[in-house]
């Protein structure tokens, strides 16, 4: 068991689910003929792609005892993530999401959480893997595990114990706000995250609804926290920018022809992550640190150009291809 532990550098945690999306596109849940199960969840997708890069990864968190939870499990192995941390609840079943994107872009979504496996995930089946967490190099997670007890105390007991043993704590915050209460809810619940990360990963959408601030400059005064290292915000095709304490630029994304944008985000934190802890120096040499950001760039445009998450994550000589081209 040990052993296993010992493999992994990176762990993620939160949910694990199934999207079902339309085999047409352009139409709306309503007028969908069929929908295609595809694995889902933003920390998962960040374990897959750091496997994938090389990095031992592996997912903490919580499915159904049902052939949904099974399919989930399964796609993960086979993408190289460990999934020893991984439970399987008899309490409640494996959380859906109906996802479809419109003709007119916008996404239209349905969740059956009612509650999901995931939403039961307590702080007692956290301290089952105590051993694993203390041992991590780095812990990611993100907000949709802050949404409601007992998920919250134990994504909250998961960094305690991450940081303890001096893992690097991630966060990616993400807005959707179907899931929250209330809008006032979704913001607290943001920024409670946001007080355990030393790195950040922010869309300017999240940032300013987090802040209240459409300003960048005013939304990044009003985000930094203390025990902040980097917040890394990304702008879609146009790339991503790198905000320290020292330094704060720009990096321009690589221009591909994108199918579905689906885990790009993802892929993008996996990147980063990567980059950070081959060596943690990268925040202090600006020069690097845009290395870092061009690589990370690379594997959110690869994540783009097929459909999907999972299937899209790149390889590390994917990403070094696309690098080498456009250099
Ligand atoms: P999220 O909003 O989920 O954080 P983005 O959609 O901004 O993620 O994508 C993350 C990163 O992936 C971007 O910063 C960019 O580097 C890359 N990326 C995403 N979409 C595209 C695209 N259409 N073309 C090129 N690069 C993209």
């Amino acid at each position: 068991m040990l052993l296993v532990y010992d493999a992994i550098m990176v762990i993620t945690h939160g949910e694990l689910l199934i999207d079902f999306v339309p085999t047409v596109t352009g139409v709306g849940l309503l007028d969908a003929p069929a929908f295609i199960k595809a694995p889902g969840g933003a920390p998962a997708n960040v374990a897959a792609g750091l496997a994938r890069l090389g990095v031992p990864a592996g997912f903490l968190g919580q499915v159904g005892d049902d052939p949904f939870g099974r399919f989930l499990a399964q796609t993960l192995r086979d993408a190289g993530v460990d999934v020893t941390t991984l439970s399987f609840s008899g309490q409640a079943r494996t959380a859906l999401a109906f996802v479809s994107l419109r003709a007119d872009g916008e996404r239209d979504f349905m969740f059956y959480r009612h509650p999901s496996a995931d939403m039961l995930y307590s702080p007692a089946d956290v301290d089952i893997h105590a051993a694993a967490l203390r041992a991590a190099r780095a812990f990611h997670f993100g907000s949709i595990s802050l949404i409601g007890e007992p998920a919250r105390a134990a994504t909250l007991r998961a960094i305690f114990l991450a940081r303890e043993g001096g893992a690097l704590i991630s966060y990616d915050p993400n807005l959707r706000l179907p899931l929250w209460p209330s809008a006032q809810a979704a913001r607290a619940g943001m920024l409670l995250g946001l007080e355990q990360a030393a790195i950040v990963k922010v869309s300017e959408e999240e940032l300013e609804f987090m802040t209240g601030a459409s300003d960048e400059t005013e939304a990044l005064l009003r985000l930094w926290r203390p025990g902040l290292k980097m917040v890394a915000i990304t702008r879609g095709a146009a790339g991503s920018t790198y905000v320290t304490p020292r330094f704060r630029g720009s990096v321009p994304g690589f221009p591909v022809q994108a199918v579905d944008t689906t885990g790009a985000g993802d892929a993008f934190m996996a990147g980063l992550l990567r980059g950070v802890l081959a060596d943690p120096a990268v925040l202090e040499d600006e020069d690097e640190l845009i290395r870092v950001y061009r690589f990370s760039n690379a594997t959110g445009a690869l994540t783009a150009t097929q459909r999907g998450a999972i299937p899209a994550l790149p390889f590390p000589e994917d990403v070094y291809r696309m690098l080498a081209n456009l250099t």
